[in-house]
């Protein structure tokens, strides 16, 4: 069994997708345009949101969230330690610095308490990452962020369809970015994001920067860069858009299965928040002796992969960071014992039940 199957949700759909890329290809409208308007108008109003910037990752959604909020050298950003190593080289390449603060082993999301204690005078903005699909805590972030003048910027960039309290994520900070790589729970056909914003002036400005700094064609008014999103990933993205909730809502059952069948084993499952309804863009479990389930599960035909194995404060690209090994304990030791389980919407529950017998047994 694979661990994602992008082939099976493409036969779902495929002949939508066709017509699709017939119309776009035609039109001869290839780089922004109607279908990048149509998708930024539809997305955002999905999210509760009044503006969507289409841009070409989610990497530079971050980085042109950051920036438009004015964020920059000097100025340091705090993120959760366990995140993917993107949302820290978003805030390096603004020129600030990344501050990494550790993260509730249950939840996985990371630590208010944390935040309060890592904010300095030169502290500008935090950036919660809604991780494998779970919302961050966002009312206290929120309120801390409003008592010392600081912007949030959510990384929604694994949580497309999410809520907190009801509200859909993208709609709750300042600005949020989303990722449109293809394996993400509303993915292209090759890499594309978006920044979802209530900020008129954040949106004014993201819309520059993304189409090198241009307000009016030929007119640059900032130094900005060429991260706009394509015509054809936006129309076959309204396509998928479509059926995201219930691919999400099938997303849900599944992991309502894991976490039925794999009660009283050895794995630990992961935690719905109170406050989070969670669109399980991962389905992470804890296990002891993980590289011997691991390699068990593979025997069985059971791909699984790790989210992710080496932190972001120990990868040889991030010496800036300036964290050593112990650092952040429980990053670390999440690194060492989280497993990630198949999840697609289009498994069945016969595949579900069959991950979950089988690691339940092989983790004994
Ligand atoms: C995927 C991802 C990103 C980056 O998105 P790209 O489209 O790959 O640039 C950032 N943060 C998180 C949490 C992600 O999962």
């Amino acid at each position: 069994m694979p661990f994602v199957d992008l082939a099976a949700q493409f036969a779902s759909i495929s002949g939508e997708l066709q017509e699709t890329t017939h119309t776009v290809l035609s039109s001869t409208d290839y780089i922004l345009g109607r279908e990048v308007e149509a998708f930024e108008d539809e997305f955002a109003a999905y999210c509760g949101a009044q503006h969507g910037i289409g841009v070409d990752s989610g990497t530079s959604a971050l980085e042109l969230a950051l920036r438009a909020c004015g964020i920059g050298a000097g100025d340091e950003v705090i993120t959760a330690a366990n995140t993917f190593i993107a949302t820290c080289l978003a805030i390096s390449y603004t020129g600030a610095t990344p501050v990494l603060v550790d993260v509730d082993p249950e939840t996985f999301a990371i630590d208010v308490s944390r935040v309060a204690q890592a904010i300095t005078p030169r502290t500008a903005a935090i950036i919660p990452v809604h991780l494998y699909g779970q919302p961050a805590d966002m009312d206290p972030i929120l309120e801390l962020a409003r008592r010392h003048g600081l912007r949030v910027i959510e990384d929604a960039c694994q949580a497309h369809g999410a809520r907190y309290k009801g509200r859909r994520v993208g709609s709750l900070g300042d600005a949020a970015a989303f990722s449109f790589y293809p394996a993400k729970n509303l993915g292209g056909y090759g890499d594309g994001g978006m920044v979802v914003t209530d900020d008129d002036r954040v949106a004014d400005v993201v819309r520059m920067l993304r189409n090198y700094g241009q307000r009016a064609k030929y007119e640059h008014v900032v130094a900005g860069f060429n991260r706009r999103l394509d015509s054809l990933q936006a129309g076959l993205l309204r396509v998928k858009l479509r059926y995201l909730d219930a691919w999400n809502a099938a997303r849900r059952d599944h992991a309502e299965m894991y976490r039925r069948l794999l009660a009283d084993t050895a794995v630990m499952t992961p935690v719905q928040a109170e406050y989070a309804e969670a669109v399980w863009h991962l389905y992470v479990v804890r296990c002891g002796d993980r590289a011997r389930v691991r390699t068990a599960l593979e025997r069985a035909g059971i791909a699984t992969m790790i989210h992710y194995p080496i932190p972001v404060h120990l990868q040889r690209a991030s010496p800036e960071i300036g964290c050593v090994h112990g650092d952040l304990p429980i990053t670390e030791r999440l690194a060492n014992e989280i497993l990630s389980l198949p999840m697609y919407a289009e498994l069945s529950p016969a595949q579900v039940e069959h991950v979950a017998e089988t690691l339940a047994e092989v983790a004994r």
